[in-house]
This record gives C-alpha cells, structure tokens and sequence, in this order.
C-alpha cells in the first residue's frame, strides 16, 4: 500500500502516521516523489482502511499496489534489501563499486585491472570467462580458465569476482564465484533464473536490451520464488532510436526502480554508452539519481582488449572517476 502525502506535511504529524501504521505491525519506508512524500506500507495492511487512511488531513492519496511482483516490490518487504558478499554490503545506503574488465584475458591482465582498481576503491572485481558474443568470430572468452584467473587475482587482492553466467550447465563451475552476473541478453532465460533461484548465490541481474521495468522486476521474483532474494538489478541501458551510443541509459529507471523495489540497483555505464569518454559524465549522473552503485569497465590496454575496448576506461582515469564519485555520494547520501 502506497500513502502518499499532502504536500507541507508536518514532520510531526508524518512521524504520528508512521508509528500508528508500525504500531498495527506495518512496515513502513518512507519514498520522496515528484516533491511529495510517500509511505510505502508492506505486511499485513488488510489491516488498515485505506478510506480511513484516505480521509486524514495529512494523506493525499491511498494507492493499494496489485504489482505482480509480490517478492521483489516494496508491497510486502517496505524496507532495503541489503546484499553482502564477503564483507562487502550493497543497498539500504551502501554503495558498491564493481570494476574490471570486459573480458577476462591472461593472469598479467586481470591481476594488473584488480590491483588497479581496488587501489581506486573499488570493492568487487568484475571480468567475464564466458562471454555472450553477438559474432560467433569474435573472442567467446577463456570458459573455466577464465574463472581460475579471476580466482587467482581475488587471492592476490581479496577483492570478490562478479562474472556472468550463460547456460545453468555451467553452475557447478560457479561454486566459488562470489557474485553470479545474469547478463542482458539471458534476463528472460527462466530456466537459468529457476536454477539461480535454488542457489544461495548473489545474483546480479542486468536489465535486457528491450526489457520493461516490469519484466526486469519479474525475472528477479523468478529467482526470488526459487528462494534467493540476493539479487541486485543492473540498469545497463536500452534500445532506443538513439543513433550514437550502443544503448540508451534509461537514468529514470534508477529511482523508479528504487519506488517499486527493494532490491538494490546499479548502473552500468560502459555498457550503456559504448563510449569511454561518456562513461564518466553517466557514472556521476547515476551516483546522483541514486543508484546503489557502478560496474565499470576498466583495461590496462583498451587499443588491444579482446572485448569491448572502446568503452573501458584505463585505470588511472577510473582512480579520478571514482573519486568524483565519492564527492557526488557525499552531496546526495542518502
Ligand atoms: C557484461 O557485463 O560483460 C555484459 C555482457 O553486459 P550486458 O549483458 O549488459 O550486455
Ligand atoms: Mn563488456
């Protein structure tokens, strides 16, 4: 139930609603839109009237939500989901930077992006083994060696590995993989999400090409039925008519999402733009809009990437983004 309040309400008397809500077992997390304050009511709220709620001096409207996503959306679990992985915790205020590679290539090179970018404060180190190719003639990734090599810079760092699946054949040799990334192109691949659903791995969710918030919502619930709900969602741009950027960054997606949804959500400015240079003006305006964090691409080499190279950033210009990053959180921390 969404309880959306009169504009120049008084905090008191906001504060008054909340604790009577929470006082009949209510959950209750308090959402800022479009210049109005709303509450958004999760458990048992058959409890409550809303024409009760509606006729309050301090309401302005009563919103009771049949989303179809009963797991993912705010309706039955009002406050932020927390996801940790090793120490590191993302959403309900904690951001996270993921960083590294497109693709993972030899040890040198993914060893080299890990130090890189843990020394500009990054917490997770992304890199794909298996990689989802548009050609069938271009580099397909390094398979089960790529994940060894990812484990072998996560000894030299600590830092944990984010890396992608692509067919739920593959879960075994994810056994040791920290965070499980489902890429754009399978976000409807339920089979695969029914399997990362009995899994009690983190699962970083990337939105499809041509996906709707709903229906990036209802890929999470179907790792969410399965029994996982440590999923992050990833806003990695759509298509639109846009004719120079691979993708367009549905920025609005980010706060919209964070209405709808407990679950954290971050951006993927490399894969959005397609360009280097565009991913540092995208990656601040996300770190504002709210997002719960960044992956970025990031090669020691971009000229010589086997993948992706136009949209990685080095690491000496990802260590200056990422601390701008840190000045823009600190503006707008929630
Ligand atoms: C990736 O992150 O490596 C990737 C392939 O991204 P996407 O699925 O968003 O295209
Ligand atoms: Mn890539």
């Amino acid at each position: 139930m969404i309880v959306v309040l009169r504009q120049g309400t008084e905090a008191q008397e906001r504060e008054r609603l909340i604790d009577w809500l929470k006082g009949r077992g209510l959950e209750v997390w308090v959402a800022q839109r479009e210049g109005q304050t709303a509450l958004c009511v999760s458990g048992d709220v058959a409890a409550v009237d809303p024409r009760w709620l509606s006729s309050l001096e301090a309401v302005d409207s009563v919103r009771c939500s049949a989303e179809p996503f009963r797991r993912a959306g705010r309706g039955v679990h009002a406050q932020d989901t927390v996801v940790e992985i090793g120490g590191v915790k993302v959403g309900g205020g904690h951001f996270v930077m993921i960083a590294g590679p497109c693709s993972v290539e030899t040890e040198e090179q993914i060893v080299a992006v890990a130090g890189a970018v843990k020394a500009a404060g990054a917490q997770l180190l992304r890199g794909g083994a298996f990689k989802p190719r548009t050609s069938p003639y271009t580099f397909q990734g390094r398979g089960a060696d790529g994940l060894e090599l990812l484990k072998t810079a996560r000894a030299a760092t600590g830092l944990p590995i984010v890396t992608e699946i692509t067919d739920a054949a593959q879960l075994p040799l994810f056994e040791e993989v920290d965070v499980i990334q489902v890429g754009a192109r399978n976000m409807q691949n339920f089979a695969l999400l029914r399997e990362l659903g009995r899994t009690r791995k983190p699962i970083l969710l990337k939105r499809g090409l041509a996906a709707t918030l709903k229906e990036l919502l209802m890929s999470a619930e179907h790792i969410m039925a399965g029994g996982n709900g440590q999923i992050i969602l990833c806003e990695r741009g759509i298509r639109t008519f846009g004719d120079y950027t691979r993708n367009t960054l549905d920025l609005a997606a980010v706060p919209m999402l964070r209405e709808l949804t407990h679950l954290p959500v971050i951006v993927d400015p490399s894969h959005a733009t397609g360009i280097a240079r565009l991913v540092r003006p995208m990656a601040l305006a996300a770190a504002a809009c709210g997002a719960d964090g960044l992956m970025i691409e990031v090669h020691p080499d971009p000229g010589n990437a086997l993948s992706d190279g136009a949209q990685s950033l080095r690491p000496e210009d990802y260590a200056a983004l990422a601390d701008e990053v840190r000045r823009i959180r600190e503006v707008v921390a929630k």
